[in-house]
């Protein structure tokens, strides 16, 4: 079930009065409620840790944000390294977890001091070769046939990511030749995954491999990085992960794989983006048409431009009106924006009430790969970022783009 907007229609209006639609709210006290019911569940990891996949929505007032309520960051390159320092992150608060890294990157996270996870035993000597290896390596580990995976990230055996199992324990011996001394194992190999079983199953391929890689290479992992992935309830039947259950299942295969292997305290982490703060992102936009052709359509002032997941992957998002959500949701109609391509759709022959030209709709569960997604294909303009702060204030975290702003690579002077 997706979460309510926060906003009343009325508040909305005058909101949406200051500041020209398409927006996007994001919810201060839903993110930082979210975070603790994390860290809650996981409150019998000693260290326990989720690193916000800065990917999921790249701005540094909510990496501040998280960070506060004891997140670290996920970064995947130079631009989110950047952001992760802006916002005050530190060292090994900061996970670097990249793929096909390019030196000046691997370089950017060293002198952040930002743990290094590493996606291929080539960079084992490639990262000694040019800037040395730091005191602590993770590496990516990717299961192969050993695991399915789910529709977004597809099947591992296909992914390009990480180190097979014989790689892996190839890796660590070399790493303990080269005298690092601190080691950590990350997997991810899911997104968007309900099934809290899922991460249970993760827990139980990383446990079994940090008690096989001690036994066999003599080394002894500080951390397990379970990955991000948990999935969020973006259409109404669909039920959240119940985290306590999943964390208390991996304390039982912790209770029975890791203790009685003398391998304990072994820190867990995980590096989670979309359940962060997916459900506390809301895309509002306006009704701009009608159109009745062969189906109804219902134009917007937002496009895939703003946010692509349906387009990309025909991914759900519900759609309300707050000031119609008590008439009869008796129309279907498919929600367009204005791109030149057919797949510019939010929604689909989807029941809606009857949507005046001006009327304002929301797209919920927009707050992660929503904004961050974005692009300027057909000459569409990013759009704003607002933050509702827990005293009912609205702050503007980040302005809509500007023509200027799309010409800015162009010189434009000399046509
Ligand atoms: C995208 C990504 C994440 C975050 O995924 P979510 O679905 O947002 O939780 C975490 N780790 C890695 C390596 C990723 O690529």
């Amino acid at each position: 079930m997706p979460r309510p907007f926060p906003l009343s229609a009325d508040e909305l209006t005058h909101l949406a009065d200051e500041y020209p639609t398409p927006f996007y709210l994001y919810d201060e006290s839903g993110i930082r409620q979210t975070c603790r019911e994390l860290a809650q569940a996981f409150h019998w990891v000693d260290g326990f840790r989720n690193f916000f996949a800065v990917k999921a929505l790249p701005n540094p007032h909510i990496l501040k944000i998280v960070h506060a309520e004891g997140m670290g960051a996920d970064c995947s390159s130079r631009a989110e390294l950047v952001l992760a320092e802006k916002s005050g992150l530190r060292g090994e608060e900061i996970m670097f977890t990249s793929n096909n890294t390019p030196l000046a990157e691997y370089r950017a996270a060293r002198d952040l001091g930002a743990v290094l996870n590493l996606d291929d035993i080539t960079h084992i000597d490639f990262v000694q070769k040019t800037i040395g290896l730091p005191e602590l390596v993770s590496f990516r580990y990717n299961p192969g046939p050993a695991r399915t995976g789910n529709v977004i990230i597809g099947r591992p055996e296909e992914a390009k990511y990480g180190f097979t199992e014989e790689q892996l324990f190839e890796g660590y011996r070399q790493l303990r030749k080269l005298g690092v001394r601190r080691f950590a194992l990350h997997t991810m190999v899911a997104s968007n995954e309900l099934d809290g079983n899922f991460f249970v199953e993760t827990a139980r391929m990383l446990f079994d491999l940090v008690v096989r890689i001690h036994q066999d290479c003599g080394v002894r992992m500080e951390f397990v990085n379970l990955g991000g992935g948990i999935g969020i309830p973006y259409r109404p039947e669909d039920r959240p992960v119940d985290l306590s259950v999943l964390s208390e299942n991996i304390r039982r295969l912790y209770d029975e794989m890791i203790r009685p292997a003398g391998l304990d305290p072994l820190r867990i982490v995980m590096e989670n983006g979309r359940m962060v703060t997916g459900p506390h992102g809301f895309l509002v936009t306006r009704c701009l048409h009608h159109k009745h052709i062969y189906r109804d359509y219902v134009g917007v002032d937002a496009c895939m431009a703003h946010l692509m997941r349906p387009g990309m992957y025909g991914a759900y998002h519900h759609i309300t009106v707050p000031a119609r959500e008590q008439e009869p949701h008796d129309r279907t109609v498919d929600v367009v924006g204005s791109l030149c391509e057919n797949n510019d759709k939010f929604a689909i022959q989807r029941s809606l009430p009857n949507i005046e030209r001006g009327d304002l709709l929301v797209i919920h569960d927009a707050g992660a790969h929503g904004h961050a997604m974005g692009f300027q294909y057909n000459g569409k303009l990013r759009c704003a970022e607002l933050l509702l702060q827990p005293d009912g204030s609205v702050r503007q975290i980040r302005r809509a783009e500007t023509l200027d702003d799309l010409f800015a690579t162009l010189d434009m002077t000399e046509l």
